[in-house]
């Protein structure tokens, strides 16, 4: 199973989440098989800009990694992505690859599993409820990870199905 991280700040964030779980549910060779609340962060990096919109999503695929991150960009793209602003400014989508299976990938291109989610509540508090106690390849079980983390300014603003 793969699992992926959506985000959202800007022209309507829940819309533009439930926009790529639609978009997701149509990437080739692969079932969406679950999908999180939604949720509300506060940003990470600049402070001067919106809340957003957070959710996880878990895909059965027979895409590899590499191809997956390729359909990921491209639903980015799709959905406007501004690539240009700076480093965790405000973005219309933003999809993650979280987790891979079980795999480890370190190249230039891709790091799986996604570098900073242990540590971010807007990651793997979504992430429990489809994952359950899954484990994080280098950094042990989903569970223990939400005990050690800070919840700063998670709220849940949509029940998943
Ligand atoms: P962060 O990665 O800290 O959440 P970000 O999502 O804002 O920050 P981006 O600008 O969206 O970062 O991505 C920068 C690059 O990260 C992408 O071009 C992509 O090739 C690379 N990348 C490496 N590993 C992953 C991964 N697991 N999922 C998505 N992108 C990845
Ligand atoms: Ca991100
Ligand atoms: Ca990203």
């Amino acid at each position: 199973m793969a699992y992926i991280g959506i985000g959202s700040n800007l022209d309507d964030p829940v819309r533009q989440v439930k926009d790529a779980i639609e978009e997701l549910e149509a990437i080739p060779d692969s079932v969406l098989a679950a999908c999180s609340s939604l949720y509300s962060s506060k940003p990470m990096g600049p402070a001067d800009q919106p809340d957003y919109v957070n959710a996880v999503a878990a895909l059965d695929t027979l895409l590899s990694a590499e191809d997956l991150l390729q359909a990921l960009k491209k639903i980015e793209d799709r959905q406007g992505r501004d690539r240009s602003g700076d480093k965790w400014g405000p973005r219309v989508i933003d999809l993650d690859l979280l987790l891979y299976g079980k795999k480890k990938i370190n190249t230039e291109e891709l790091t799986v599993p996604h570098p900073g989610m242990h540590k971010r509540d807007f990651v793997i508090i979504p992430l429990a409820e489809i994952a359950g106690n899954v484990n994080i390849p280098g950094h042990g079980q989903l569970t223990t990870l939400i005990n050690q983390c800070v919840n700063h300014s998670l709220k849940k603003l949509i029940t998943g199905k």
